[in-house]
């Protein structure tokens, strides 16, 4: 089959082509649950960015050369002879945990946290590719209305969008304010979800204007241009108070602290992004009784809840398809900020 392999990393993005695209052999059933996937679309993750600069090497112990892709759908192509809840020809999602439903966090329904299990496209082989091994728990079938191509970014940059709004949603009385911090891949779908979830004021702020308009787009109620005045200009939306919650998409050492400053007393700051340090002091911390919370992609039933949004029409990812032979134009394209919402690659 064809993939697009990464051989070695490039610490400082310098390199003009990352990836190679060339043949390799096409995997193959071994346990009796595994399933083969013909993948349709695979999201581009500005996690697949940092992989390639070797800063997650040490958490996937990865081995190069390597196929990434983390967001991935597709048709089901072959299945282990025990798999029962999907049939070949089946458009399936896969979720980016290839739980085994076994360890304690599995039970729990804490899959993002699940133990001893692949994390395709980081820790083995992902979806930059015509086929990928998954596993039968991990897959979510796909309505009609769901193309895989389409439906690809929901695996992760959905999932994990829809974690975060989720969760500030369970906070957010009509009339409060949520900020979003960067309207990017993950940004533009968590303001559907919170449209979808309550009826609270939603304020993005992003240093692109293709992205607010994007923001405006998906619902956005307030856009602010990220810069020397953002957290005043926040503030004078919120009556002088701040949000109620702050969901910080990019969470780099520019946002952290204006992050913080954005969520009002007894707010909820919620950090996806990557990149940044944290530094309150404890004095702060207990006279704004304030509530910081990390969040890293969502369990197998939140994918399940996004997909029932999405097709009852209420979440639409924007999506720039490439194919899969120009994966290195889609990386250099994100790495500019070229994309509105998500690329996709097709093989
Ligand atoms: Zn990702």
């Amino acid at each position: 089959m064809k993939a697009a392999l990464l051989h070695r990393y490039d610490e400082l993005l310098s390199e003009l082509e990352w990836l190679v695209y060339e043949d390799v052999p096409a995997p193959a059933i071994e346990g009796e649950n595994d399933v083969i996937v013909r993948i349709g679309g695979a999201g581009v993750c500005r996690t697949d960015l940092d992989i390639i600069k070797g800063l997650w090497h040490k958490y996937f112990n990865l081995n190069l050369p390597h196929i990434l892709g983390h967001e991935n759908a597709g048709w089901v192509e072959e299945a282990g002879n025990k798999v029962k809840s999907i049939e070949v020809g089946d458009p399936v999602i896969i979720h980016p945990r290839a739980f085994n439903g076994l360890c304690e966090a599995c039970k729990r329904m804490r899959t993002p946290q699940a133990g001893d299990t692949l994390f395709p496209g980081m820790s083995s082989n992902g979806g930059f590719a015509e086929f990928m091994k998954a596993n039968e728990r991990s897959l979510v079938r796909l309505p009609a209305s769901l193309a895989p191509m389409d439906a690809a970014p929901l695996a992760d940059a959905g999932l994990t969008a829809y974690n975060a709004a989720k969760r500030a949603s369970r906070h957010l009385l009509p009339g409060e304010y949520i900020v979003i911090i960067g309207a990017g891949g993950l940004g533009h779908i968590s303001i559907q979800v919170l449209q979808a979830l309550t009826a609270a004021e939603i304020i993005v702020t992003d240093i692109s204007d293709m992205a607010l308009n994007l923001a405006k787009e998906a619902g956005a109620h307030y856009t602010v241009k990220a810069g020397e005045n953002d957290i005043e200009e926040v503030l004078t939306l919120t009556g002088g108070h701040g949000a109620r919650a702050v969901i910080d998409f990019v969470a780099d050492q520019n946002t952290v602290k204006k992050g913080l400053a954005m969520t009002r007393r007894a707010g909820f700051y919620y950090i996806v992004g990557s990149g940044g340090k944290l530094e309150i002091s404890t004095n702060d911390m207990i006279m704004s009784e304030k509530t910081i919370e990390g969040v890293f992609v969502g369990t197998y039933a939140e994918l399940f809840e996004l997909i029932a949004l999405a097709d009852r029409g209420l979440i639409r990812v924007t999506t720039q398809e490439y194919p899969l032979s120009n994966a290195n134009d889609a990386l250099r394209d994100l790495h500019n900020g070229k994309i509105a919402g998500r690329a996709v690659l097709i093989p």
